[in-house]
């Protein structure tokens, strides 16, 4: 059975976050190092995370739209700290055409006049569009999105955290003044991610300001969202960049200003979140026994087994299934289990290990009775078990996934929030960081930064926007400090 094959949390953390990949089948091998095939049940994941997403970007009106795979290598030296950030990681194509080598194998030929980079993200060939389609105040602002895949020629990788392609959504917009840029970067911060993450995933996420060390490689502030997972490391969930006037001086993206006689270069962000998420969800909410999906995000929320030993017994609680899916309809995602070649048990282990919120058993007692047995995903056991009437179903199903999501979002909250230490000195600092996040007051440099990275491998994840107010003294220095940043390692 599938649930022996998971490694435990507490054995070994990493192992069990591939076992899960694994046995909830979200993912397969790529024999190009650093990707992965992302298989029908992981997939089905990220279409929720889509649709989810995809609504509040048009709720907040934006438009989709679709730009190339390829950036001229020219595009992407016009500015200059993108260049730099960027240029470790990205895959350029260099020829166009395959011949034989004589010997049976092929070797590139026809090499292209310009080289072209792969998108690691599309500021470069975006900011080319933006400039030809914005020349009038009129034109702003221009609110755009793109579904894509991008890639980052990344060294360590793992499933859905850290690929060297990935699937993601990334916002471009250009903005009139500096202050609209900056409303859009921290409205998709909170109305578009933080919004998903938590009410949607159930993930509570720490929203903040990243530091000029960990910003977007040439934006002006980068803005994010960092959950918490359950070894204590931090995961940067998504991530919103003001980017100032710089990408718009490299790229010509300029406008004449409402009083006709000046021509002013616009504003722009970018935002993106990926599959990453799916990573998210995995090492936030799931458990030994494998995935656990919040209800509002799972593809399927609740799947009927029916039990039967005779044809008859099947042919009535098949009947019955029927019969009840039709009456819950859209109040709820279900689907029924009638395959006839596994047994109930096996089925059991099967959508508890893919993290369906409930399992609805039917069994020949049950249709005398006109009753079915419920079972919550994220209490196993007789604790979650509860008896409900043919009558009260379609009811109670969705008030039970609603139940479980809110369960769900307070058992990551009150984990993350007795992870949270707030550190007066070094030592505590360091100690904080072996098991969760770290809450200091900073006044430090990039080198301090640098520093605390080399000794504790830990990074300031953000400086959140919710501060308590006045001054406190340094974790480090000891100098007095406004602020206070959130250190953790990190994925
Ligand atoms: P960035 O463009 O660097 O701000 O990243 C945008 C989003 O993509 C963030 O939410 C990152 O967490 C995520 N991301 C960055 N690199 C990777 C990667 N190699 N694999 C998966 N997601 C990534």
């Amino acid at each position: 059975m599938a649930k022996q094959a998971i490694t435990t949390r507490e054995k070994d953390y990493s192992q069990w976050y591939l076992d899960i990949v694994k046995e909830a089948d979200l993912s397969d091998y790529s024999p190009v190092r650093g990707c992965m095939v992302i298989k029908p049940t992981g997939y089905a994941i990220w279409e929720m995370i889509q649709q989810g997403l995809d609504k509040r970007i048009k709720d907040t009106g934006h438009v989709n739209a679709y730009f190339p795979l390829f950036i001229p290598v020219s595009f992407m030296t016009k500015e200059a700290q993108h260049v730099e950030g960027f240029a470790p990681e990205v895959a350029v194509v260099t020829h166009h055409r395959l011949e034989s080598d004589g010997k049976g194998g092929l070797v590139p030929a026809a090499p292209l006049e310009e080289p072209l980079v792969v998108r690691p993200t599309s500021e470069a060939i975006i900011g080319d569009s933006f400039s030809r389609w914005v020349q009038s105040w009129r034109d702003l602002p221009l609110l755009i999105n793109q579904w894509a895949n991008v890639v980052r020629w990344e060294l360590r990788t793992r499933p859905f955290l850290r690929t060297a392609e990935f699937l993601w959504q990334e916002g471009h917009t250009a903005h009139a003044t500096h202050d609209e840029a900056e409303e859009e970067t921290l409205k998709i911060l909170h109305e578009v991610y933080s919004d998903f993450v938590e009410n949607v995933m159930a993930i509570p996420v720490f929203k903040g300001l990243k530091t000029d060390k960990e910003k977007f490689a040439g934006a002006l502030r980068t803005y994010a969202i960092e959950a918490m997972m359950q070894d204590g490391k931090a995961l940067q969930a998504g991530t919103s960049h003001n980017l100032g006037q710089n990408f718009a001086k490299a790229f010509e993206i300029k406008f004449q200003g409402q009083n006709q006689n000046e021509i002013e270069y616009a504003w722009t962000t970018s935002w993106g979140v990926s599959t990453r998420l799916v990573g998210a969800l995995i090492m936030a909410h799931s458990d030994d026994d494998g995935l656990v999906l919040p209800p509002r995000l799972a593809p399927t929320q609740a799947v009927i087994v029916p039990i039967y030993k005779t044809d008859d017994e099947k042919a009535a609680t098949l009947a019955a299934a029927e019969q009840l899916k039709a009456a819950i309809g859209d109040k709820a995602r279900v689907k029924i289990d009638a395959r006839d070649n596994v047994t109930p048990g096996f089925k059991f282990n099967e959508w508890e290990v893919k993290g369906i919120p409930v399992r609805i058993e039917i069994g020949p007692r049950d249709v005398a009775n006109q009753t079915v047995v419920l079972g919550r995903r994220d209490r196993p056991g007789k604790e979650g078990k509860r008896f409900v009437s043919w009558a009260e179903l379609p009811e109670t199903l969705p008030q039970l996934l609603e139940e479980i999501q809110a369960a769900l979002y307070e058992r990551a909250k009150a984990f993350r929030d007795s992870h949270v230490v707030d550190v007066a000195n070094y030592t505590e600092l360091a100690a904080a960081v072996e098991t969760g996040f770290a809450r200091a007051w900073w006044a430090g440099s990039r080198e301090d930064e640098d520093k605390i990275q080399t000794e504790l491998k830990a990074t300031i994840r953000c400086i959140p926007l919710d501060q308590p107010g006045g001054e406190g003294v340094c974790v480090l220095t000891g100098q007095p400090a406004t602020q206070q940043v959130l250190f953790a390692r990190s994925y």
